[in-house]
């Protein structure tokens, strides 16, 4: 578990920079106004400053989520408990005894105060064809669908699987399982038909919604045919919905259902169901460290308060602005900041279908000039690759409208962060590197908010969220006191964003994220605690990797592989990669007396795991090896391997407990024929 995985980490916290930007802040004006800041704080007595407010947050945990949840959210009626919650036995409850919509806040409350505003902005796949739905027009979508999942029978309590590219149907359809009380699952619409079918089993769907076709950078992609492919293997499934993104008809079986055809001849109006606060909104499946994905499950309430108080200030987000999270909605990022935090707040949000190259490496700016938007969040990795491109693509365009630049999904090097800033931002707007996961539900650590003119550190998430308390640990289990130090994150009290459980295993969910450290909920990640006290995130501390800002665990990816016939076994290590942050590095071990092509079977294999999870996950490397080193109980020993990739030869550290210390020797030979002298990229 205390591994540091890939090098990523080492560059961050070796190149980790002390400069550090200052602003000034737009919102709180010079001195702090608690007010005006959070208006819930005028009741909050000894708060004077940021620090003191977070602090309240922290220390008068009920007191300020309960004042939150009540002015924040919508109620139907009233919750009598703001929390029960005891980490240790994995228990998690916020604001029971509450009932409410979760649709009716992001909707139908707004449409009383501004029914033409836009609450969605579709950047579709083709530059300068957005469409903007108001928020009257998503409520109307909304409810028909709503009535129509109802009509076909989906009740309160099932679940529907989502296999949809970013476009204002998915959105109605998470918002309308929402209104009729049914949990979503959406499925990233990059993944196999394996990883769909896996998923759709495991939640138990009996009605799946899709496109007939998806459309990114250019390419056609038949996310219909999949989803036949994959319902083979789930005799759960009744029905398909099936949306058409493009004109062009697709095979229609007995359990399809034409879906905007259906949605014509439904009412306008759909019954909110009431939901308890505890109720499941969605499950969303991450990597662990085992073979086996894992649906995440985010409940109504705590949830929904979560996603928008953190949209509201880590973005510093106000009424008008134009919200644009590029992040695909089949991530937490695309449910967190495109859908449920903007609409909660009545915002306006873009949902993007593209790529950040298509039709020309300009296209995230081009966007922001063309729909003005105001706080643009985005991936590291999709940074890193624009900067190869040079700055005349991003200085084209009128990035006036810009006020704040937010990064997600992995660690954000100073070079890229520089960039951002510097030539993006024009070194005028904050950049907020947000660190959060699925499990988290929204932002946990971000440089803002905070005092007014607070620095900024560069590459670094800095501060708690309000609500979080971080701890660092030690090897030994103890939380470590001191500033300029490193450990295992954990956060030690509840928030109303977290997780409540993994579907259908909640001992799994104990076993990762209560009891490592008891009483604590532990994220997997390492973190460094500078001497300031600001946090910066390290990199994941179990097998899990992150390529372009995708969890994959390399349990999954060894599954795969070692079903190959030809395959005694393998072992699968993330490796630095400077546009993907961390690239997948494969050593596989091939069964006596078979005799291969190598250059074949390593394609095969890639079909394999393209064909089984996606191709985000392929390897970028495959060495083939005659053994692995092994301690003598017969560990593979990964961190050898990492070093071998790492081509830190002077860190092997102690091989004495090695099974075979010539199998070493062996690896090291066959990565330098495979990748040279250079580090593989
Ligand atoms: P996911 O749940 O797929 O969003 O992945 C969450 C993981 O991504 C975290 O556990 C971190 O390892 C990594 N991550 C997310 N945001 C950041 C960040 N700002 N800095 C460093 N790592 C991050």
């Amino acid at each position: 578990m205390w591994l540091l995985c890939g090098c990523t980490s080492k560059c961050l916290l070796t190149s980790f920079s002390r400069r550090v930007v200052r602003y000034s802040h737009h919102f709180l004006g010079k001195s702090f106004n608690k007010a005006a800041c959070l208006p819930e704080a005028a009741g909050f007595e000894g708060v004077s400053d940021h620090s003191g407010l977070q602090q309240f947050s922290v220390s008068q945990t009920d007191r300020f989520w309960g004042a939150v949840a009540r002015q924040r959210l919508t109620w139907i009626s009233p919750f009598h408990t703001v929390q029960d919650c005891d980490l240790s036995q994995g228990r998690i409850k916020w604001f029971e005894g509450g009932k409410l919509n979760v649709s009716v806040n992001c909707l139908d409350r707004h449409i009383h105060t501004f029914p033409e505003r836009v609450a969605l902005i579709w950047e579709r796949d083709e530059p300068g064809s957005e469409v903007k739905i108001t928020y009257r027009q998503l409520l109307e979508a909304t409810c028909r669908l709503g009535n129509l999942l109802r009509r076909r029978g989906v009740k309160r309590g099932d679940c529907v699987t989502l296999y949809m590219p970013p476009c204002p149907l998915a959105v109605a359809s998470m918002l309308a399982c929402a209104r009729i009380g049914a949990a979503h699952n959406v499925v990233f619409a990059g993944f196999s038909a394996e990883a769909l079918a896996d998923r759709i089993r495991d939640a138990q769907s009996s009605t799946v919604i899709t496109v007939n076709q998806g459309v990114r950078g250019g390419k056609v992609t038949e996310l219909k045919k999949t989803v036949d492919a994959a319902v083979q293997s789930c005799p759960s499934v009744q029905q398909v919905f099936v949306a058409m993104r493009t004109e062009n008809p697709v095979v229609v079986t007995a359990r399809d259902v034409a879906m905007e055809e259906e949605m014509l001849r439904e009412a306008v109006v759909c019954e909110p169901a009431a939901m308890d606060s505890e109720d499941v909104l969605f499950l969303l499946y991450t990597s662990g460290s085992t073979g086996k994905p894992k649906g995440l499950v985010h409940t109504q309430a705590g949830y929904l308060l979560y996603a928008s108080l953190t949209h509201r200030y880590v973005f510093d987000y106000h009424d008008g602005d134009v919200f644009g999270c590029v992040a695909d909605i089949g991530w937490i990022t695309g449910h967190s900041y495109s859908v449920y935090g903007p609409l909660a707040n009545g915002g306006t949000t873009v949902l993007f279908e593209s790529t950040p190259v298509y039709p020309d490496p300009g296209r995230y700016w081009e966007m922001v000039q063309r729909l003005k938007i105001n706080q643009f969040y985005g991936a590291p990795t999709a940074i890193r690759l624009l900067i190869k491109y040079g700055d005349q693509w991003v200085n084209k365009y009128d990035r006036s409208s810009l006020k704040t630049l937010g990064s997600v999904g992995e660690p954000i090097n100073t070079e890229a962060w520089d960039w951002y800033h510097r030539v993006v931002g024009d070194g005028r707007c904050p950049v907020v590197d947000t660190w959060w996961q699925t499990e988290t539900g929204g932002i946990c650590i971000a440089p803002r908010p905070s005092d007014p003119d607070a620095e900024i550190v560069p590459g670094m998430a800095m501060r708690p969220f309000f609500g979080i308390r971080p701890v660092l640990m030690d090897r030994e289990g103890k939380a470590l006191t001191s500033n300029n130090t490193s450990g295992a994150l954990c956060i030690a009290q509840p928030w109303p964003g977290m997780a409540r459980t993994i579907h259908n295993d909640h001992q799994r969910f104990t076993e990762t994220y209560c009891q490592p450290y008891p009483g604590y909920f532990f994220t997997g990640d390492g973190a460094y605690r500078s001497k300031e006290g600001h946090y910066q995130i390290i990199g994941r501390l179990d097998d899990v990797i992150n390529v372009s800002g995708h969890r994959i665990g390399t349990a999954e990816l060894e599954d795969v592989v070692n079903q190959c016939p030809a395959v005694a076994e393998s072992a699968v290590i993330g490796y630095s990669h400077d546009i993907k942050g961390q690239g997948v590095y494969a050593f596989v071990v091939l069964k006596k007396g078979v005799d291969v092509q190598e250059a074949d079977l390593a394609r095969q294999l890639q079909d394999m795991v393209s064909k089984s999870i996606a191709k985000y996950a392929c390897p970028d490397f495959i060495q083939f090896v005659r053994r692995l080193p092994k301690t003598r109980s017969g560990k593979i020993m990964r961190r050898v391997l990492r070093k071998v990739v790492e081509r830190d030869l002077d860190g092997l550290g102690d091989l004495s407990t090695l099974d075979d210390p010539a199998a070493v020797q062996e690896v090291i030979q066959g990565h330098q024929d495979l990748c040279g002298k250079e580090q593989p990229q």
